[in-house]
């Protein structure tokens, strides 16, 4: 199998180099070259989120020197659950949640950042020099992947972060690691971070001495694994009920989004799929007037999705170029941060459920939009809400459970350096690591 780029100007390349490459160097996203075809039979006998990704993941590797490790690939990446739980209802309709949050950063981006570096590290194996692997976040992709890489031998990692941007929990995540892992307070925007990962992708000084890659969410090995949670419930569903699953999926770079539309297309038992959005709204408006306007982000209070030009929407318009076929595959609706307070109070209040900011979106798009109709839906939970206690706590007046894995990352001590928002800062705090 073999692996092209969005913009059709570079080589395809096999699975191991495309998830080494990051970005293709025509600046397009690595997709692959055609879609094997599952049955939910396929599956029969598959419990485990590995077995079911050893089977779904294997064609993806055929003729790859990564094929022969798959299954411990596999076994390593997802050693947690993926819960699908179900939620009272409206009449003719079942609800549930799949909860993405049981890894050792309490967000989805765990699933992605560990398969990464499950790969990443038995590739290293054979070449025995350093890998910098660069990553600017927001919040929570810089925490997911610190936590996957660290004291990996022969990688390090380098997180770029927005000074005072972040919530204070998700600042202890990003800074509780030393080791190989470096975290950086940038004098900037997330978007100044990003800029700086990417003009260092193409500093001829620093690319003669150091060997760099990427994780974030345009990385193909971090979509592949996310199809897994989305097969592993629909196929759940499927054995139980004999019908398909609609997912409402709280939506930013659309990384998830993606995996999700991949996995249909596949085969696999999914109905629906409703894309929430915070009031970055590029693509609600897109699916309305069928023009893509991206815009600078806006703030709100779910920040891991506050996103104006999400990166994967190359990767759907490339499937579906015509936005009458792309509105046939996906719905999207926007919620704003009144409503997101709103959902969280209401929803604790009556079903005892506490809602991360982001999934609280999910909920709301459920509640406005789909629970009058029918169907069978499932919300997609990608944090817990014990990163955001800031956000939550106030407004249902009790403090959110914090798991063993989140509390023990917050107890560690911290390890951060400043830096300032130009190439020359990077370069030089670069140079000046062992690799
Ligand atoms: C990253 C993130 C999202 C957005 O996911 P995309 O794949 O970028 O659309 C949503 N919720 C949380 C908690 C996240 O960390």
């Amino acid at each position: 199998m073999k692996f092209f780029s969005t913009r059709g100007n570079s080589a395809p390349l096999s699975f191991s180099d495309a998830l080494q490459q990051g970005l293709a160097p025509d600046g397009g996203l690595y997709i692959p070259e055609t879609w094997p075809a599952f049955n939910a039979s396929d599956f029969d006998g598959a419990q485990s989120l590995a077995q079911v990704a050893e089977i779904l993941l294997a064609p993806f590797l055929v003729d790859d020197p990564l094929a022969p490790e798959l299954s411990d690939i596999v076994s390593e990446a997802f050693n947690f659950l993926a819960p699908l739980r179900a939620l009272p209802a409206a009449a003719n309709a079942t609800l549930s949640v799949l909860e993405l949050h049981h890894g050792p950063t309490a967000a989805f981006k765990d699933f992605g950042a560990r398969f990464l570096a499950a790969c990443f590290s038995r590739l290293r194996s054979v070449e025995a020099s350093t890998l910098n692997i660069l990553v600017a976040t927001s919040g929570d992709t810089g925490g997911a992947v610190a936590a996957a890489f660290h004291r990996r031998p022969h990688i390090e990692v380098t997180v770029l972060f927005p000074r005072g941007l972040v919530s204070p929990t998700q600042e202890r995540q990003l800074t509780c690691w030393g080791d190989n892992v470096r975290s950086f307070a940038v004098e900037g925007s997330f978007d100044d971070c990003q800029r700086l990962v990417k003009a260092a992708f193409l500093d001829t000084e620093l690319l003669a001495h150091r060997q760099l890659s990427s994780a974030n969410s345009i990385n193909l090995g971090r979509l592949l694994p996310q199809m897994v949670y989305y097969a592993m419930s629909s196929l759940e569903h499927w054995r139980t009920y004999q019908s398909s699953l609609n997912f409402i999926i709280p939506s930013g770079n659309l990384g998830n989004a993606a995996a999700c539309v991949w996995t249909r297309r596949l085969g696999l038992p999914i109905g629906e799929i409703v894309l929430g959005h915070n009031a970055n709204k590029t693509v609600p408006d897109y699916l309305i007037s069928g023009l893509w306007r991206p815009r600078p982000s806006v703030a709100t209070l779910a920040s891991a999705m506050d996103v104006g030009n999400p990166s994967n929407m190359e990767r759907l318009q490339t499937l579906w170029p015509d936005v009458d076929h792309l509105r046939q595959q996906l719905r999207a609706f926007s919620v704003t941060d009144e409503q997101i307070r709103t959902r969280i109070r209401h929803d604790y209040q009556f079903l005892g459920q506490i809602w991360c900011p982001h999934t609280a979106v999910a909920a709301e798009v459920w509640h406005q939009h789909i629970a009058q109709t029918g169907g069978n839906w499932c919300l997609v939970a990608t944090a817990s809400p014990a990163k955001f206690p800031e956000i939550v706590e106030p407004l249902i007046g009790v403090e959110v459970p914090v798991p063993v894995s989140l509390a023990e990352l917050l107890d560690r001590p911290t390890h951060v350096e400043s830096l300032s928002a130009d190439m020359a800062a990077l370069r030089s705090a670069l140079m000046t690591s062992e690799g």
